[in-house]
């Protein structure tokens, strides 16, 4: 994958992986459980269950029960009255969402007792305190009658979604009231745990926590509003005692149901209600068997990942309107998500896969129009780039061409020896072979800086690389009585693209003699450093000024004294040079004193094994 690609795949997955934790970091935060718990409510109603027959019954004391029974200190006499007109249809469990943990010396002690005492399958409420962890249970005399003691869940006043049906105090593990119901009702003796499920009976009763959450399945209340499981009130059932016959073979829920008199009227998604209707409507859910299961936090995680991973795929294969279409069907199917779960009986929450798909899908979006902006930029650059190396193409070439046409010109108007012809014919030859050379290294050196192009990576020696280019520039030296010398040439072999790593030699040893006068020295050498190999041309020409210096890798740039003495380069050369090197990992150094003399060092990672050649070498031409 060329280096660009992989630096935008890098990217795009960073960012796309940021708006990810982001989405499930902001669904962690208390408002999207709020909304989260809307969401909830709004299913619930939108998809209510199928009613069903239901098989609980309340025996309430409302209103009217404590005008017509002495009012509320009479409330064990009231249960009791209520209790035994009750007695003779044969309910077939009986809960009590009464606390009766005080008043061990009330005088209607005795008469509730005695009616517990011919209650079956009672289950009696013990209420756990909180400040002190422990559970405060029924007065003896009382729970000794009961069948189970189920805990009677302190029910908030926000909207009651779901019970605890297992709590824990002071080491003693209390049932839901409805859960003990429940089994009591089923007969069943006990109450299996598995860390996913309890069961009774036949019935499992699938759970996550450990406080074994059960979500309630409300059984949605009549047309007219009035709640489907059915009350009667003790002052009803005393004024018509037939009325009894409703509880049979019923579980009936004892409690208050007095506005007045009621510790709380916990909500409900439908309406508020009393707490004694919430511990029959737990119960109805689990005795028909109508559970809601909270999806597990890794499934949250794992399909918010989907979401994730789907954005980013959407924005890469598609462009333009497609993607936005795509990705605004992404965000829609997030917001469906939740919704298509409940229909299964799955909670699944809605803030996780509706903040992911956003963050997500717009994170993408933005990312790849800042991607196309980015390219477009790089096209106009990239023009500009090629328009610069045609006009660069054109100066270099302009000197062979100029050698093969005034050479082919001279043979074709004057009548030559044989010798002076083949001469020129073989000038010819080489001046348009350096030609296509020099086209072939142009094309590899624009391709290179395009990202086009991988590097060949031959293995060569150094020394040979060095040899070729002193045979090359060796003309041009001996023209201007230049002695061209090398020095130390460590024997490590290069890696790279040999064509393009002797046109950067030869064109710093040519440089050198362009800019240095008659007579002096121009000394190449090499030793490895490390892992590199640096590679050296001194002179001892003009130098350069430190201001030139730092302008003599740009394109088309002569330093001045290079101008006043006469020398007409193109300004390229260097350039071409520096790409060379650093496409092979390699820099270039310069050092130069004015009227002195300077040293180019290419720097170039070298090949691993030495070679076998003399340890060093002097050549000297
Ligand atoms: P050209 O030599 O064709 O002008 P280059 O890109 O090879 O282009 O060099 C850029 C400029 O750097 C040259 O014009 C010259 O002014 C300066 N320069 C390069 N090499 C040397 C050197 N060895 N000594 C002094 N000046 C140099």
């Amino acid at each position: 994958m060329p280096r660009r690609h992989r630096r935008f795949t890098a990217g795009y997955a960073l960012v796309l992986l940021g708006a990810f934790v982001l989405a499930i970091a902001a669904s962690w935060m208390p408002l999207s459980d709020h909304v989260d718990d809307i969401a909830y409510d709004w299913m619930f109603l939108r998809q209510p269950p199928k009613p069903w027959p239901p098989s609980s019954i309340i025996l309430g004391i409302d209103e009217t029960t404590f005008e017509k029974m002495d009012g509320q200190s009479h409330l064990r006499q009231i249960i009791a009255r209520g209790l035994e007109l009750i007695e003779k249809a044969g309910p077939k469990a009986v809960a009590v969402d009464v606390i009766l943990a005080d008043d061990p010396k009330n005088p209607e002690n005795a008469a509730l007792e005695a009616a517990f005492a011919k209650t079956p399958n009672l289950v009696l409420s013990s209420d756990r305190i909180a400040s002190i962890d422990r559970w405060e249970d029924p007065l003896p005399f009382f729970s000794r009658h009961a069948a189970a003691l189920g805990h009677a869940h302190r029910l908030t006043n926000s909207v009651c979604r779901s019970i605890q049906l297992r709590q824990i105090a002071g080491h003693v593990r209390r049932w839901a009231l409805a859960l003990e119901a429940f089994r009591l009702a089923r007969g069943a003796q006990y109450i299996e745990e598995s860390p996913d499920s309890l069961q009774v009976g036949s019935t499992l009763i699938p759970v996550t926590t450990s406080e074994a959450l059960l979500y309630i399945r409300y059984l949605p209340p009549l047309p007219d509003g009035a709640s489907r499981i059915p009350e009667i009130s003790v002052a009803q059932l005393a004024a018509d005692p037939s009325l009894a016959e409703s509880f049979r073979g019923k579980v009936v829920f004892v409690g208050v149901t007095a506005m007045s008199a009621a510790q709380d009227r916990p909500m409900t998604p439908y309406d508020t209600q009393s707490g004694v209707v919430i511990h029959a409507q737990a119960y109805e859910t689990m005795a028909h068997g109508q559970f809601l299961v909270p999806v597990s936090n890794k499934s949250v995680i794992g399909i918010c990942m989907l979401i994730g991973v789907l954005a980013g795929f959407i924005f890469v294969f598609t462009s333009g309107v497609q993607g936005y279409v795509f990705g605004g069907l992404l965000i829609l199917a997030a917001h469906l998500t939740p919704h298509i779960a409940f229909t299964t009986g799955v909670v699944f929450p809605y803030t996780a896969p509706v903040l992911t798909a956003w963050f997500c899908v717009s994170a993408a979006a933005s990312y790849m129009h800042f991607f196309v902006r980015r390219q477009l930029r790089d096209a106009e650059r990239d023009k500009a780039r090629y328009l610069e190396a045609i006009h660069m193409v054109s100066h270099e070439m302009r000197s062979p061409l100029t050698a093969i046409q005034g050479t082919s010109e001279l043979m074709g108007r004057y009548t030559l020896s044989d010798d002076k012809r083949k001469q020129m014919a073989q000038m010819i030859n080489s001046e348009s072979k350096r030609l296509a050379r020099m086209i072939q290294t142009f094309l590899d050196v624009e391709r290179l800086s395009a990202g086009e192009m991988d590097l060949r990576t031959d293995s060569f020696a150094a020394q040979d690389a060095v040899e070729a280019c002193l045979q090359r520039a060796r003309p041009l030296a001996d023209r201007k009585e230049i002695q061209l010398r090398a020095a130390q040439i460590d024997p490590w072999p290069l890696k790279g693209d040999r064509e393009l790593m002797e046109y950067a030699i030869y064109n710093l040893l040519t440089n050198a003699v362009k800019y240095s006068p008659p007579n002096t020295t121009v000394t190449i050498a090499a030793h490895a450093e490390g892992s590199m190999l640096h590679l050296s041309v001194a002179d001892q020409g003009i130098g350069m000024e430190p201001a030139e210096l730092k302008n003599i890798f740009k394109k088309f740039y002569r330093t001045r004294k290079a101008e006043t003495s006469g020398e007409v380069g193109t300004g390229i050369g260097l350039s071409i040079v520096e790409q060379i090197v650093t496409h092979h990992g390699g820099r270039i150094d310069v050092t130069s004193t004015p009227g002195k003399g300077s040293c180019f060092t290419i720097v170039l990672p070298r090949g691993t094994a030495p070679e076998t050649a003399p340890a060093s070498k002097m050549v000297s031409h």
